[in-house]
């Protein structure tokens, strides 16, 4: 017998979590938060609340024999220290998903501080799930608890991320994590050396959808900032800290952007750990050349120095979807001049701070409605793979049974069309159903 539960990310993006049960062993992939937006209610509302807040995956109950994370990002890793709360379960990862994880979970802390709210667990569970860390190569296949075999392959996603592969009861399951599958600027895509399965949980992110040429954005970006520059302007590129903002620096590079470029907020520290990774890069020494070019902006004098420059200038900052962070003193400093411009280089989900903006001209900045003079665009970058290339990887690993996660529900309902016309037998659980695989 092996069973899934979902304990988040069903029909949903964000807080996975999946745990595999057998009658001897519970294993758990990924135990991430979902961040839900900072300023609910009316966009057009005067003045409101603020209130963050973050979902949890559903509770284990179960001993956990082994933790797996895929990869770093807060839907994946935020919420993996509350695990040793009661237990030490053992954790099997990369050593750049601990490195950039670990930057995640402080930050958390610092936010929760902030926000005068009671963390999901403190600094005493990072440091026990260090301890209980194993850092697994990719493609080095371990016996991680009696019986059970997994390996790593690159996922092409983020340093550190993963394509797992489970085997247990003569069977093999695939926990693909997120993964990108079109070469980027930084990374190749992912491994495509992958074995045949017989269970695939599968990211749907983009399940309903075809991108656009990846080097057509990568234009439309370039074109748009040469456009401020020209005129003496600021551009504020919005940018998630893992991932986006270090390929906006190696894109301002590629294409030789003379004007300064600044890079402030949780980006710097995830730049220099994304440097210790040579093996996950396209070209590394491009890489190190391009963040050898940045000025990154390491305390509030030097902000302080850019806030005041009357000179065109690039900054890439956080937060991605402009629910705080640095971006909003830039924001506040120079959305009213018209020579500015504001790019939003990712998804940007409902009811967050950067989809009012796109959507209506406005944002809020301390709890009060603000509405920049200058020009906003989106150009969205994505990490994911979209339909054509998910159907690819399911034609590579052919499962004979494949769990959809990591969606939107309408997404997910239509991807699973998509693949049942091919002849798949496909699940798509709700946080908190449980599939029966064997
Ligand atoms: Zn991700
Ligand atoms: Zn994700």
């Amino acid at each position: 017998m092996i069973k899934l539960k979902c304990l988040g990310a069903g029909q949903e993006v964000g807080r996975s979590g999946f745990l595999i049960q057998t009658d001897d062993e519970n294993i758990l992939f990924d135990y991430g938060l979902k961040l839900h937006p900072k300023y609910l209610g009316k966009a057009d509302s005067k003045k409101i609340d603020s209130e963050r807040y973050t979902e949890q995956p559903l509770q284990i109950k179960e001993y956990l024999d082994a933790v797996i994370l895929s990869h770093a990002h807060l839907d994946h890793s935020g919420n993996i220290p509350f695990l040793f709360k009661k237990d030490e379960p053992n954790l099997f990862l990369t050593e750049g998903t601990l490195d950039l994880s670990n930057i995640l979970w402080l930050d958390t802390l610092k936010i929760a501080k902030y926000d005068k709210k009671e963390p999901f667990f403190q600094k005493e569970q990072i440091a026990t799930a260090y301890d209980s860390a194993f850092y697994l190569d990719l493609k080095k296949t371990t016996e991680i608890s009696e019986n059970v075999k997994l390996t790593f392959y690159d996922a092409g996603h983020i340093v550190g991320s993963v394509i797992s592969v489970l085997e247990m009861q003569g069977k093999k399951i695939m926990y693909t994590g997120d993964f990108r599958a079109s070469k980027s600027i930084l990374f190749p895509g992912y491994d495509r050396n992958l074995p045949k399965v017989d269970y695939l949980i599968m990211e749907s992110t983009y399940g309903d959808t075809s991108h656009e040429a990846r080097e057509e954005k990568e234009k439309k970006i370039i074109n748009s900032v040469l456009e401020s520059i020209e005129k003496n302007g600021k551009v504020i590129l919005a940018a998630f800290a893992i991932e986006r903002t270090q390929e906006l620096i190696a894109l301002m590079h590629k294409y030789k952007i003379e004007a300064p470029i600044y890079v402030d907020g949780m980006g710097i520290k995830v730049a220099k750990v994304f440097l210790d990774y040579p093996e996950y890069f396209n070209d590394y020494k491009e890489f190190k050349n391009a963040i050898n070019r940045i000025e990154f902006i390491s305390n509030y004098k030097v902000r302080k120095k850019v806030l005041k420059s009357n000179k065109a200038a690039i900054i890439i900052t956080t937060a991605g979807m402009l629910e705080g962070g640095p971006i909003i003193q830039y924001i506040k400093e120079f959305g009213e001049d018209p020579s500015t411009k504001i790019i939003l280089t990712g998804y940007q989900v409902k009811g967050t701070n950067g989809h009012r903006l796109e959507t209506t001209g406005k944002l809020y900045i301390d709890g009060e409605l603000f509405q920049p003079k200058c020009k906003v665009e989106h150009v969205s970058l994505s990490a994911h793979p979209d339909e054509k290339e998910l159907l690819e990887l399911v034609d590579l690993v052919k499962p004979k049974k494949i769990i959809t996660v990591h969606g939107d529900s309408d997404v997910i309902l239509e991807f699973k069309k998509t693949l049942e016309n091919k002849g798949y037998e496909v699940f798509n659980p709700k946080v908190g159903d449980t599939i029966k695989l064997l």
